[in-house]
């Protein structure tokens, strides 16, 4: 058995992967909702088991003209519906610090990989956090950049108006790095093609904001180790301030709407004749074949963002759901455009707690796993880059910090990334193989 399937066997890391002997310049990971053509795109779901897509989705082909060798596709919850990768269709990647607990989620599997591989890079996608939570549930670096930065196509979207590329690595400097190859305009994804290009030095973060909203029901253990950060930050003579954003509380409920109407429209496509399975009765009419089919394939978190969101977009209920989260979206944006005007970033812990045991998990309400994005949601509702940075360990977890900044101004967290790095010590996992 070679090491790499061992090491998977452990941790399910990756739903589809080679050991082959990597001929490339590196070799990097990507979630699997990333088309590629050498491997099954399932995006997590069973109802897309079997599907070899035609083609590399952009952030994948652009990795391999860079000379990048992919390893695998990265486990997932289904279509990115999650917050702890327990709901996909494939097994439950394993947390590398304890094996009992979550690697977050969505792009469990990718934070894993970045986590227990050596010198190796995972390409993550992030709707409402599903890049900064399992970073900093696996203590690594993790950044979402800015809505658009990163074509989305060959993408299999959760929500387009909020889907992101983005990338994981146990290194800072990979984040800048391998950003600038996946970043870009590119015409088959008109979202990307409005981005001004990102600055070839990356200019320094000067000064911080903590929002009040955001530090509320925060867990003790985070807790000390986001208020150790903050006296790091200001040694690194970055000056930190603390702000009111009373809107932030809307921001939760507003994502649920807009993702659920979103995702519930994008899996209509999911009929049992395009893509994937399609072992169905066809004597069956067509929505009695339909309906079969997405019943048995579907998990019960797909098809609860089903049920919500077409609900929340029907005539008639829409002006109440589906467009007043539009203006709360908007009213956020603006709030955080205030905020920017006085500091180049917002600092706040990534997840209230450290990561949760399968066991815990398996008692949290969905409306519980909703509410642990509370931190998270907010960036990922404006479109704006956001990152997550390794910041201490408690009880032998690793602790997130996660910073926000203004549209297009990765840089400023690039730069701090690479700063941060050469005054924390990192403590790898030790890898079980
Ligand atoms: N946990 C959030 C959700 O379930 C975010 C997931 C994501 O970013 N894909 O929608």
């Amino acid at each position: 058995m070679t090491d790499l399937k061992r090491i998977n066997d452990i941790y399910e890391m990756y739903t589809s992967f080679t050991d082959a002997e990597p001929n490339g310049k590196f070799t990097f990971s990507a979630k699997d909702n990333l088309t590629s053509i050498d491997f099954e795109s399932c995006a997590g779901s069973k109802i897309l088991s079997g599907y070899r897509p035609p083609f590399d989705a952009t952030p994948i082909k652009k990795m391999r003209e860079a000379g990048g060798f992919l390893q695998g596709k990265t486990n997932m919850d289904e279509f990115g519906f999650g917050t702890f990768s327990a709901n996909s269709g494939f097994g439950i990647p394993k947390n590398p610090y304890d094996l009992n607990r979550s690697c977050g989620g969505s792009s469990g599997g990718a934070a894993c990989a970045a986590a227990v591989l050596e010198d190796h890079v995972a390409l993550g996608v992030s709707t409402g956090g599903s890049i900064v939570c399992p970073a900093s549930f696996c203590g690594v670096y993790g950044i979402a950049p800015s809505y658009g930065r990163v074509s989305r196509y060959g993408l299999i979207d959760y929500a387009n108006s909020l889907d992101k590329v983005g990338v994981l690595s146990a290194k800072a400097a990979d984040l800048g790095k391998y950003l600038r190859i996946i970043a870009g305009k590119d015409e088959h994804d008109p979202t990307s093609c409005v981005q001004p290009d990102m600055p070839e030095k990356d200019r320094a973060m000067k000064s911080v904001a903590v929002p009040k909203e955001a530090i509320e029901g925060i867990s003790d253990k985070v807790m000390t180790h986001f208020e150790a950060s903050l006296e790091s930050l200001r040694s690194m003579g970055i000056d930190v301030e603390y702000v009111d954003m009373p809107v932030l509380k809307y921001a939760m409920p507003a994502y649920y709407v807009i993702a659920a109407s979103e995702a519930s429209t994008n899996l209509a496509r999911f009929c049992g004749m395009r893509y994937g399975q399609q072992d169905g009765d066809l004597s069956l009419g067509f929505d009695a074949y339909f309906t079969s089919f997405r019943s048995k394939y579907f998990g019960d978190e797909a098809k609860r963002r089903i049920l919500l969101g077409t609900f929340t977009r029907m005539v008639g209920y829409a002006d109440r759901y589906y467009n007043k989260a539009l203006r709360v979206r908007e009213s956020i944006i603006q709030e955080y455009k205030k905020v920017f005007t006085n500091c180049d970033a917002v600092v706040t812990p990534t997840m209230p707690f450290i990561s949760p045991r399968f066991d815990e998990i398996a008692n949290m309400s969905a409306l519980d796993v909703y509410k642990a994005d509370f931190l998270t949601i907010p960036p990922n509702l404006t479109g704006m880059p956001h990152m997550s940075v390794p910041c201490g360990y408690s009880d032998g977890m690793p602790v997130g910090l996660m910073f926000t900044s203004d549209h297009w101004n990765e840089d400023v967290l690039l730069s701090a990334a690479v700063e941060w790095e050469k005054g924390f010590e990192m403590k790898r996992p030790e890898v079980k193989a």
